[in-house]
């Protein structure tokens, strides 16, 4: 039995997965934030760069991955996937544990997997810059480093908190050449507003989205990038789930549950959706259940429903499981789990039974990491974490039941730079933020007047 199964070069795959093409039902079309009509992909033309539009709006199956990109990809892909051998021996179970690991990028995460192919339509396109947001600071340096290979400027926006509390990440996405600004910041109106209202406001995603896309809209050299949720980031991410089906092939075996962290959910569709299509296609019955924190449940305590990408609600309406634009989760150390919605097409998957979604407590998700880092040697992002925590329940209820499934999961990314956070659990510090039924009725009542007639 191998513990690494290994793919060459070659076998990088050559197309992007469309999940659309396969989709009994397809989602409900976004609606323009102003009329409420169906959105028209020309309206999209200030922020994107045609390619991506296209593929935004695409029902084709299969959609060819330019070679400049897959040559840049060849640098760090295939991405090994391992047996987890020493975490099946510590939890003493029947279960077969297998990972693939996304940490060995240069940015340490699944998301150059996208930043890459996003940065060389907009180089096609003629931008001359891309305006993003970040939160725990992984979106931005795989942007930064993206942008920086097809000779375009990189301005990100970074969330408050993440700014003051990981300086590390601010200065790794300078050196690749971005500029980066705490938000709320003073370069844009709505960041001003918030400052005037709330000087010491710590910042959020939502907020931070607003003032990318403020500049962008501004700017005629200028598009915006998003790192996650929308449908072509999910399409860029499905390279991972092919490499894994053809490892799965190369170990004589195929999983019976595949799990990953939800943020967005571009690693979760990046590595089941390839095996959905086995599902949809091929009467496979593969089990996909994504894991997010209890203090940001938009899939499991969340209601299906319209509702704005961002704060300042500049971005069309999204059909999709959401806890409302303005909710505010409370500041965990996955901070790439904390945003209030959820992609459209995982959304509509989940609202099919397609897929499967659970919860976990972060202090739950370190101790899992703990067992993680003692039996495989590598260190989990905290999001990643999530998964790991989910991976164990499964596997120890084999265990219980006495019987041997086959377990695949998404080490979507390292945690070299989330030591703050390892030291809070280490040192017993750690908190978990509860939300309580009546604030998520609350704020995602904020929704109500989104709805169409
Ligand atoms: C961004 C990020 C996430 C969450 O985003 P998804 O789009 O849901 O994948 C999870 N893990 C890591 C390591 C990330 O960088």
């Amino acid at each position: 039995m191998d513990k690494k199964i290994h793919l060459s070069e070659e076998e990088i795959p050559r197309f992007y997965y469309n999940i659309m093409a396969d989709m009994p039902n397809k989602p409900l079309p976004p609606l323009h934030p102003g009329t409420r009509q169906p959105l028209t992909p020309d309206l999209l033309e200030p922020l994107f760069p045609k390619d991506l539009i296209m593929q935004e709006v695409s029902s084709e199956r299969f959609i060819e991955i330019p070679k400049e990109v897959r040559q840049i990809y060849a640098q760090w892909r295939p991405t090994p996937m391992f047996r987890a051998t020493g975490l099946e021996k510590l939890l003493d179970t029947p279960a077969k544990i297998y990972y693939k690991y996304e940490g060995l990028s240069p940015a340490g995460s699944h998301k150059p997997n996208t930043a890459v192919a996003q940065a060389f339509y907009n180089m096609v396109s003629g931008a001359k810059r891309i305006t993003t947001e970040t939160g725990a600071g992984q979106w931005g340096t795989a942007l930064a480093y993206a942008c920086q290979i097809f000779g375009l400027e990189c301005e990100v926006y970074m969330v408050r908190v993440s700014y003051d509390h990981k300086p590390y990440r601010k200065v790794m996405m300078n050196t690749f050449g971005a500029q980066v600004y705490p938000s709320p910041s003073d370069r844009t109106e709505f960041g001003r507003k918030i400052l005037a209202e709330t000087p010491d406001s710590s910042g959020s995603l939502g907020i931070a989205i607003s003032e990318a896309i403020e500049r962008a809209v501004q700017d005629p050299h200028a598009h915006y990038a998003l790192g996650s949720v929308l449908n072509h980031v999910l399409l860029h991410q499905t390279i991972i789930g092919q490499e894994a089906i053809v490892q799965m092939e190369k170990a004589g075996d195929m999983p019976d549950i595949i799990v990953a962290p939800f943020g967005g959910g571009s690693n979760f569709a990046g590595i089941t959706f390839p095996f959905l299509h086995l599902n949809l296609t091929k009467g496979q019955n593969i089990r996909c259940v994504a894991v997010e924190p209890t203090s940001c449940p938009k899939l499991t305590r969340g209601e299906f429903r319209y509702d704005f990408g961002d704060t300042a609600g500049m971005t069309p309406l999204l059909p999709m499981y959401t806890l409302g634009h303005d909710f505010i989760p409370s500041p965990i150390h996955a901070g790439g789990l904390r945003y209030h919605g959820a992609g459209v097409l995982v959304s509509q998957l989940l609202k099919d039974g397609l897929i499967e979604a659970v919860s976990q407590r972060q202090e739950r998700c370190f101790k899992a990491g703990m067992d993680f880092i003692k039996s495989e040697g590598i260190i989990p992002a905290p999001e990643a974490t999530h998964a790991i925590a989910t991976v164990i329940d499964e596997a120890l209820k084999c265990k219980e039941e006495g019987v041997s499934k086959t377990i695949l999961f998404n080490l979507c990314g390292h945690g070299y730079f989330d030591m703050g956070s390892y030291e809070a659990y280490l040192s017993g510090k750690l908190v978990d933020g509860e939300v309580s039924a009546e604030d998520i009725r609350a704020s995602v009542a904020s929704t109500d007047g989104l709805q169409p007639a």
